[in-house]
């Protein structure tokens, strides 16, 4: 039978390289230093893209856009998050909610908390209060020059239209 809930959890680490935009969480913060890597290195998107997909057993972010194709350089991780939610969703699964912690020395992510969760849960399409994100600097880990972020994420079986119109029925007698 089909699991009631699953668990997702997505790791993901980028290197802070010169003369790039730095992208955390679908927003850009000012910053003299961005993430290289894959894609536009959204460290925190990344995270929550393999945690949605480890949540249902699919391939991972590598898997299904390899770093080593040219179509993936500088691309907009948001295509690989919507991907990512598709299959959830195909998989009849909604998300009950998602925690995050982004490791990194600088810059300070609490002035920009607020506005990383709101873009999150947008793109999720979730409430913002269903988004955890703390930010820890990497006290005694010698990674100044990284970022990198922790996410876990909860799915719950999605309630089928079926049961919607039901339930909408009852409300109404
Ligand atoms: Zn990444």
């Amino acid at each position: 039978m089909k699991p009631l809930a699953r668990i997702g959890y997505g790791f993901d680490s980028h290197e802070f390289q010169s003369g790039i935009p730095l992208k955390v969480g679908g927003i850009t913060l000012a910053h003299d230093k961005g993430l290289g890597g894959h894609s536009d290195g959204d460290v925190l998107l990344h995270a929550i893209t393999d945690a949605l997909l480890g949540a249902i057993a699919a391939p991972d972010i590598g898997a299904l856009f390899p770093p080593s194709d040219p179509k993936w350089k500088g691309a907009d991780s948001v295509i690989f998050l919507r991907e990512a939610l598709k299959r959830v969703r195909d998989a009849q699964y909604e998300i009950a909610n998602i925690d995050s912690s982004l490791v990194l020395a600088a810059p300070r992510i609490g002035p920009h908390a607020a506005s990383i969760r709101t873009r999150v849960a947008e793109l999720l399409e979730i409430h913002a209060d269903c988004v955890g994100l703390k930010a820890k600097t990497p006290e005694g880990l010698n990674l100044e020059n990284a970022a990198i972020a922790h996410v876990t994420v909860l799915l719950q079986a999605a309630k089928s239209k079926k049961t919607t119109k039901r339930a909408k029925r009852k409300s109404k007698r």
